[in-house]
């Protein structure tokens, strides 16, 4: 399916009715606010969702989804897991939380994955009552100005960058105060957890644990998926097997 502007209304019931978008916006004379948290998820791990749910608590936030990137901008030239792979971790890591969701919105989309557009999507397809909140890491904040239509994205959303260990989040404040776009960016200081996708990789394929590091539903997609060099088609194998 294609999710581009001129089928917008046809797909935008759908879309609501098979629960991969919430429904937002009902109450006139309320404001609803939706965190959006991008990223490749390949795969998901804990501190994705510890962002996600700090953002949450801090700015009152409604429903946080999670939208796994098609073909990240970002990553063009490295090797990433399919879209449905990356859909179906991210669900299983999501699925206890009633306040997250994960959407297929950006898998569905053919060609590489622009932020800009799918905001622009999304201001579609929601009443103006429901505001944006896009949450991204302090690494992906120092890179927003290489972004496309960075200045369609500040006048979309509000930006939410999130500390991460061993990324500076004052780099990136100087970053967005110099830049000529006006961003309404909130600083969020998320507990630290020093790890990231490729350490998880990392760690599978030499079958260390990723016990405490990611959900065990993941842990356990991954083994039976084979991804990442898994070496053990079963989670929890005894090592020598
Ligand atoms: P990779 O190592 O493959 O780049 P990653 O861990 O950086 O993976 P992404 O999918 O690239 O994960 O990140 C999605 C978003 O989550 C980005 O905005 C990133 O800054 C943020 N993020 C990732 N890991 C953390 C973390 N440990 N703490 C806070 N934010 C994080
Ligand atoms: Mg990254």
């Amino acid at each position: 399916m294609n999710y581009d502007a001129e089928n917008l209304t046809d797909f935008a019931q759908e879309v609501v009715d098979r629960g991969d978008l919430p429904l937002l916006g009902r109450d006139p004379h309320r404001t609803y606010h939706l965190g959006i948290m991008g990223g490749t998820f390949d795969p998901i791990h804990n501190g994705h969702l510890v962002a996600a749910e700090q953002a949450f608590d801090d700015l009152d936030l409604d429903l946080v989804v999670f939208m796994p990137a098609g073909r990240p901008a970002f990553k063009q030239d490295k090797q990433v897991s399919s879209g449905e792979d990356r859909y179906a971790m991210t669900l299983l890591a999501t699925s206890d939380n009633p306040h997250f969701l994960a959407s297929r919105f950006e898998i569905d989309r053919g060609g590489i994955t622009y932020t800009a557009d799918t905001l622009q999507l999304l201001r579609k397809l929601y009443p103006d009552n429901v505001k944006f909140y896009f949450i991204t890491g302090a690494d992906a904040v120092a890179e927003i100005m290489a972004w496309k239509n960075a200045e369609k994205v500040a006048s979309l959303a509000t930006l939410v960058a999130a500390t991460r260990p061993g990324y500076d989040l004052e780099h990136a404040r100087k970053t967005l105060k110099k830049s000529s776009v006006s961003f309404d960016v909130r600083y969020l200081t998320v507990p630290a957890l020093a790890i990231s996708s490729s350490y998880l990789r990392d760690r599978v394929s030499v079958g260390q644990s990723l016990r405490y590091l990611t959900p065990d539903t993941v842990t356990g997609y991954i083994h039976k998926h084979k991804l990442y060099g898994v070496h053990s088609s079963r989670y929890g194998s005894l090592r020598e097997e």
